[in-house]
């Protein structure tokens, strides 16, 4: 079902304002990358908390409530805790390898060069749960992928994902494992 105008106005209207405080950065960390400094956003509390408001909006009008938030290391646990807190439901960090203590849940995934894992506390997700995973960028796809194996590893469920910024050039949702991309994979700001 659509949302209603008025929704989808201030999900727009964020999402424009959001855009003019991130800044490109040529060649950081490599060159050839362009890398999307959210600094301006983050140091920002009126636009910050109205960015939270936008994704909350989005997620619950695709998908309702979820059970519980995951974050992705590390700039996943600058919004994803307050998505959770405004929900009243768990947060749960995804973490690179060597963090956490206790029993585990990994994966492996391919990066560009080489590859890397994430991690969860086995216990921190209870079977069945809806997961709603947030991230700050949805570049090539390969983290979200690997955070959505995790969440499965664990026998939860993923019931969408949110990012701040999308980088459509890099054809992140060719492959997207969910069905309907466009009510699970949910961007504020899209770029070409
Ligand atoms: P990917 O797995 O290719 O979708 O990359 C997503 C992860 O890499 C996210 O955790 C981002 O924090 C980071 N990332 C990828 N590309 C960029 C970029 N251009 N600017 C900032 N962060 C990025």
């Amino acid at each position: 079902m659509p949302s209603p105008p008025h929704l989808q106005k201030e999900i727009s209207q964020s999402a424009q304002a959001v855009a003019t405080r991130i800044e490109d950065v040529e060649d950081f960390p490599i060159p050839g990358v362009t890398f999307k400094d959210m600094g301006p956003l983050w140091r920002d509390p009126v636009l910050s908390k109205r960015a939270i408001g936008a994704m909350i909006l989005m997620v619950e009008e695709a998908q309702g409530r979820p059970d519980c938030v995951v974050g992705i290391e590390s700039r996943g646990f600058i919004f994803g805790p307050a998505m959770a807190l405004h929900w009243d439901v768990p947060f749960v960090p995804f973490r690179k390898q060597g963090k956490l203590p206790g029993v585990l849940n990994r994966v492996s995934y391919d990066l560009e060069y080489g590859s890397a894992e994430l991690e969860c506390q086995a216990n921190a997700l209870k079977p069945g749960m809806r997961v709603l995973i947030h991230d700050d960028v949805f570049a090539t796809g390969g983290t979200a992928r690997a955070a959505m194996q995790l969440v499965e590893a664990c026998n939860a469920v993923t019931m969408a994902c949110t990012f701040i910024i999308e980088l459509n050039g890099l054809n992140g949702r060719e492959g997207w494992p969910l069905s309907s991309v466009n009510e699970t994979c949910l961007s504020l700001v899209r770029y070409k």
